[in-house]
């Protein structure tokens, strides 16, 4: 007889269903955090990070330049 496989993995649920924003134990529906509330705001960070990186890589000074059709330059 074995009752090791009658024992569920506790540790790994109670750390996965760790709340990331505020910590408390996450709920079925909105795991791993307790709330919707706290999944906006994970949500918010990763798009505004996001955001932030692409539009720091793609200057829109770069497709200005040339975008004119027909348009002479004169410098000087
Ligand atoms: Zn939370």
């Amino acid at each position: 007889m074995t009752d090791r496989s009658n024992t569920p993995p506790l540790r790994a649920v109670r750390i996965a269903a760790k709340c990331p924003i505020c910590e408390k134990p996450g709920t079925v529906q909105f795991r791993p955090f307790c709330s919707k509330r706290c999944a906006n705001v994970d949500l918010g960070r990763w798009l505004k990070e996001g955001y932030r990186v692409a539009t720091d890589e793609a200057p829109a000074e770069d497709e200005g330049e040339g975008a004119e059709p027909g348009s002479t330059r004169q410098t000087g």
